[in-house]
């Protein structure tokens, strides 16, 4: 279908070289249509103890960690390799993640490309030795250097819902400081991370085994990265659940790991507010790449006298947004990329109306498609924040609304939740939206629709949302050790 794609299916990177899988190929589905887009290697474990082995030698037995300036330079090569094949690029990102065309010029392709800059300039500019100066200690004068290393080998597990957002701020801040990677893509989006291969192989000038990219339908390869001895850290971003079975496995290895998980974040309006403004605006954004985002605020707090007013707002603005072809460019909400991610957004549904709920607007899969993982833009009233689908993460293009009285409340209401990734608070008077801003426990926060997402704002959870912190110097750092050296003043 592609020019990226050879016509036996995309191959795995393991120590430089392109191959195929130890276990012969997979589909790759399109979930707009589902009909097979083409096939992807299907790494064994034989294949993943191999990438493993050559990231590890590529880390121990080369310049990489030592050579800032090659580094920069292999990830700028990396980023204009990626922009020079955007518009194939784009093409696999609508037809495998089911991404919306308009999100491919943000967050869902050319954002993260233009990011790899940021990790390049990161590469050549970071501060990799601070002078602690002179101490005493029992009469010995020492001078102290700190110096910070790359951890070494990395192991990077991504979900499909962004998948180049999610491997490239993987991949660039890693590699960036020096450390080697395998990364194991999820099996809904093998091709996203697949093509990487050969432009990598054949257009940049990574050494071998430096990157090493293994698809496979069996999540058992994750499992078994985590395990290996061999690998010094694994980033992970997914479910909260498989974020739980990482942190254990990773355990009998005292692995430092890092995770960005899920979300169940909430849009905070105090009654000062354009609540009609608000209540539309959080609607519109849930809808957005069909609910499949982890910061997106699903549960929509609201002044309990406006509350008729709120719900008549979001009604009306997911009422104008019909799940669509994701390839069109007026679509914002495209398919879910799986049958099975389907079956349980329509469980969650279910669950609503069991447990009381009123299903405003939509609540099925649109008339209009036959072929497609498609749900409709959905608003649910009438349950309090103990619904169930107010504390779990549905993945669906799936709002609930939730009276709260006054601003404490508001703050009490969002932060009880296991999670703690986003949210948003929307007022007028500065002392009242700082007071909420101090009150909710999560990694963003938006006032009045301020965006946070860039490469150098740092992204991540409280709570059951994760452990440390992607993009940004802070999301740098967690691909460091620190080395303290003394020697005698
Ligand atoms: P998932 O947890 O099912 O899978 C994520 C990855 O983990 C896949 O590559 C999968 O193969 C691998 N995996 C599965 N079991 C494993 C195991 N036992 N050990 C190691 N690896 C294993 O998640 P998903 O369904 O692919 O993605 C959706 C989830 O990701 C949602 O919960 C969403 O909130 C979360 N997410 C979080 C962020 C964030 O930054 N916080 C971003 C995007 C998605």
């Amino acid at each position: 279908m592609n020019g990226l794609v050879p016509a036996e299916g995309t191959p795995l990177l393991i120590g430089g070289k392109l191959i195929p899988g130890g276990s012969g190929v997979f589909a790759t589905i399109n979930p707009a249509t589902e009909e097979v887009l083409g096939y992807a290697a299907d790494a064994s474990a034989a294949d993943m103890a191999a990438a493993i082995a050559a990231a590890r030698t590529a880390f121990d037995e080369t310049e990489w960690s030592r050579d800032p300036a090659l580094r920069a330079r292999c990830l700028r090569q990396l980023r204009d390799v990626l922009g020079e094949h955007l518009e194939d690029l784009r093409a696999i990102t609508i037809a495998e993640a089911g991404a919306p065309l308009m999100l491919t010029s943000g967050p869902q392709l050319e954002g993260p490309i233009a990011d790899l800059s940021y990790a390049a300039d990161l590469a050549e500019n970071y501060t990799w030795e601070t002078d602690l100066g002179t101490r005493d200690l029992m009469g010995v004068a020492s001078h102290r250097v700190i110096r910070r290393e790359a951890v070494g080998v990395v192991g990077a597990i991504t979900p499909w819902n962004f998948p180049h957002q999610i491997n490239l701020a993987k991949l660039g801040p890693a590699l960036a400081a020096g450390n080697t990677v395998v990364l194991k893509p999820a099996p809904d989006t093998p091709w996203c991370a697949a093509v990487l291969g050969p432009l990598i192989a054949e257009h940049t000038d990574f050494p071998a085994g430096v990157i090493n990219i293994v698809t496979s339908s069996d999540h058992g390869l994750g499992a078994q990265l985590v395990q290996d001895p061999r690998v010094d850290m694994i980033t992970f971003t997914g479910s909260t659940r498989t974020g739980r079975s990482v942190l254990v496995d990773a355990s009998a290895t005292l692995k430092r790991t890092f995770l960005e998980l899920g979300g169940k974040s909430a849009a905070i309006v105090l009654d000062d507010a354009d609540i009609a403004a608000a209540a539309a605006y959080t609607a519109f954004t849930v809808a957005v790449h069909a609910g499949q985002g982890c910061a997106l605020t699903t549960r929509l707090l609201v002044p309990r006298e406006s509350y008729d007013a709120a719900v008549t707002a979001a009604a009306g603005t997911l009422r104008g947004l019909a799940a669509g072809d994701p390839a069109q460019a007026g679509t914002v909400c495209g398919p879910l990329i799986s049958e099975r991610q389907r079956a349980r957004v329509e469980r969650y549904l279910e669950i609503a109306r069991d447990e009381g709920g009123r299903i405003e607007v939509g609540g099925g899969r649109p008339a209009d498609r036959e072929r497609g993982f498609f749900i409709e833009p959905t608003l649910i009233s009438g349950l309090d924040n103990t619904a169930t689908v107010a504390q779990e993460e549905i993945f669906g293009p799936v709002l609930v609304v939730i009276a709260h009285d006054g601003d404490d409340d508001a703050i009490r209401l969002a932060n009880a939740s296991p999670y703690g990734l986003s949210g948003s608070v929307w007022g007028t008077d500065p002392d009242r939206i700082e007071r909420v801003v101090a009150g909710v426990r999560t990694g963003t926060l938006s006032v009045n629709g301020g965006l946070w997402y860039h490469a150098d704002a740092p992204f991540g959870g409280y709570k059951q949302s994760g452990i440390g912190r992607e993009m940004g110097v802070a999301g740098f750092e967690e691909y460091l050790e620190t080395k303290l050296i003394a020697t005698p003043a």
